[in-house]
């Protein structure tokens, strides 16, 4: 047996030791797209520049609630609330954070950069942890790819969060020039801050970034990094990020301990190639896929949004919200059945 399969291998039992053999999928929730840095090397957002705006930039709540109720409803963890620094204000922040509470009855993630104190102590309430965007450890490759994200805010907030009592994860994106030599400082990292979850992306070498030529990292790299972090920290909750174009790497992935799947576009291709390819190599890998990323639940728009106590006007939006998610998911299942 080889090294990788060696360690594959280990990651498999290590996994299989601490974890149920189920895995599902996870949503990251946006409520907005814009971003007032712009120049993180790898990120879409670079290719535009620092004065574009884009009109449509926050969601309403609306809409953000209507795909809470789809989460819960399909079996998706949320991965996630995520949006540009400063596209919403403290205080529209805690209240879209009260009411996801009040749709999803848990405590979700929160990553929406580094957060100070003050602010941090009221959302602990509805909040479980924070996720810093970490993206990568090698020193001199952070410099050059997130140029005006420094780590050194993220890792005060870690310092919070742990205080607080809150759970820390990290972002970590492999394929931008970083080696697994780099493995013994993400090491330290993870031990240093506490981190509870990482989600480990790869590469998408988006057009008009500074990546746009740059393969994408291969499934064997992107298991490796997984299957090391699996093997060093038995217990860490790990999630890949794929992309459409990566679906048929999840077998691997979880082969290597990932617990869940993250990064696909999962309203939009419900129930396509890709979705029933994600569920496949689930199931290629012996987990059992929690939740549905194919198959059409009964979801009554009335009844869920009757249950909440939220005013009549948002309540209606909510429905109609969730009515044109349910008709664009239902006409991938109709397409795809034919
Ligand atoms: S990665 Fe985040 S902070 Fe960096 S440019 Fe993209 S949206 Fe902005």
């Amino acid at each position: 047996m080889n090294d990788f399969n060696q360690l594959l291998l280990n990651a498999q039992q290590t996994y299989q030791k601490h974890f149920q053999p189920t895995t599902c999928f996870e949503r990251a929730i946006f409520y907005s797209w814009d971003c007032s840095i712009k120049d993180c090397g790898f990120c879409y957002m670079s290719a535009h520049t620092k004065k574009e705006t884009t009109p449509t930039a926050t969601r309403s709540t609306a809409s953000i609630l209507a795909e809470v109720i789809l989460c819960k409803k399909l079996g998706w963890d949320i991965g996630f609330l995520s949006g540009g620094i400063n596209a919403l204000t403290h205080t529209q922040l805690k209240e879209l954070l009260h009411k996801i509470f009040a749709v999803y009855g848990q405590k979700i993630w929160l990553n929406i950069g580094p957060i100070p104190l003050e602010k941090l102590k009221e959302y602990t309430p509805h909040i479980k942890g924070i996720v810093g965007s970490i993206e990568t450890i090698n020193p001199e490759l952070h410099k050059k790819v997130c140029p005006s994200k420094p780590k050194e805010p993220y890792e005060k907030m870690f310092e919070h969060t742990t205080a607080l009592g809150l759970k820390n994860a990290m972002s970590f994106i492999v394929g931008m020039g970083e080696t697994l030599d780099d493995f013994e400082l993400l090491k330290q990292f993870v031990q240093k801050y506490s981190i509870n979850k990482i989600h480990v992306y790869g590469l998408i070498p988006h057009k008009g970034t500074m990546f746009e030529n740059t393969p994408p990292p291969t499934a064997e790299y992107q298991a490796e990094w997984i299957a090391r972090i699996r093997c060093e920290f038995p217990t860490i909750n790990i999630q890949c990020g794929i992309w459409e174009d990566r679906t048929e790497r999840i077998e691997l992935l979880l082969k290597a301990g990932a617990n869940t799947i993250s990064k696909f576009q999962a309203i939009k291709k419900f129930n396509s190639p890709e979705a029933q390819q994600i569920e496949q190599q689930a199931a290629a890998a012996r987990r059992t896929f929690k939740g549905t990323l194919t198959k059409m639940q009964e979801i009554n728009a009335d009844e869920e949004v009757s249950q909440l106590q939220f005013d009549d006007e948002l309540k209606q939006q909510i429905k109609q919200k969730l009515t044109t998610y349910l008709t664009t998911m239902s006409r991938n299942t109709v397409a795809c059945e034919q």
